[in-house]
C-alpha cells in the first residue's frame, strides 16, 4: 500500500517537472520569436493613437473603432476591452471643465440663457468626442502595458 502511494507521488512529481520544463521551453521560444520593441510610454502611444507595442501602426481603423491587428507589427488587438472606461473619464474631466466655464461665463457676463445653449452644446459635443478618442487610446495602451484582463471566476479555490 505504502509502495503504491510513493509510486503515485513519484509519478506526479515527474509530471510536474515535465510540465515545468515544457513551460520553460515555450518561454524560450516566445522570447526568441518576438522581436524586441523599444519601450513606449502609455501617453506617447495613447495620445497619438498609435499601436502600444511598436508605436508605428494606427490604433484606430475608423474614428473610434480599434484595429483588430496592428498593421506594422501584427499585434493582436483583441485584448483591447476598455468597456465604459473612456466614457467615465470623459464625463468626470469634461463635466468639471465645462461646468466651471459655464459658471464663470454666467457670473462674469450675465448673458441670456440662449447664449449658454449656443455656447455649451457644440463645445461639449466637440470636446467629448475628442476626449473619448484620446482617453480610449490611453486606456488601450495602459491595458497592453499592465496586461489587465477581465476578472474570471475560478471557483471556490480560496474558501476552506
Ligand atoms: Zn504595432
Amino acid at each position: 500500500m505504502a509502495k503504491k502511494i510513493t509510486a503515485k507521488k513519484a509519478a506526479t512529481k515527474k509530471l510536474a517537472t515535465k510540465s515545468k520544463s515544457t513551460k520553460a521551453k515555450s518561454k524560450k521560444v516566445k522570447s526568441t520569436s518576438i522581436p524586441a520593441y523599444p519601450p513606449h510610454t502609455i501617453l506617447s502611444t495613447g495620445l497619438t493613437g498609435k499601436c502600444p507595442r511598436c508605436a508605428q501602426g494606427a490604433l484606430f481603423q475608423s474614428f473610434m473603432k480599434p484595429v483588430k491587428r496592428c498593421g506594422a507589427c501584427g499585434l493582436d488587438m483583441t485584448f483591447a476591452e476598455e468597456g465604459d472606461g473612456p466614457a467615465v473619464f470623459a464625463i468626470f474631466i469634461l463635466g468639471f471643465v465645462i461646468v466651471g466655464l459655464a459658471l464663470y461665463v454666467e457670473f462674469t457676463f450675465r448673458p441670456p440663457f440662449w447664449v449658454h445653449i449656443l455656447l455649451w452644446v457644440p463645445i461639449t459635443t466637440a470636446m467629448s468626442t475628442f476626449a473619448l478618442k484620446i482617453i480610449k487610446g490611453v486606456m488601450i495602451a495602459a491595458q497592453y502595458k499592465t496586461d489587465a484582463k477581465q476578472g474570471v471566476w475560478d471557483g471556490n479555490k480560496n474558501t476552506k
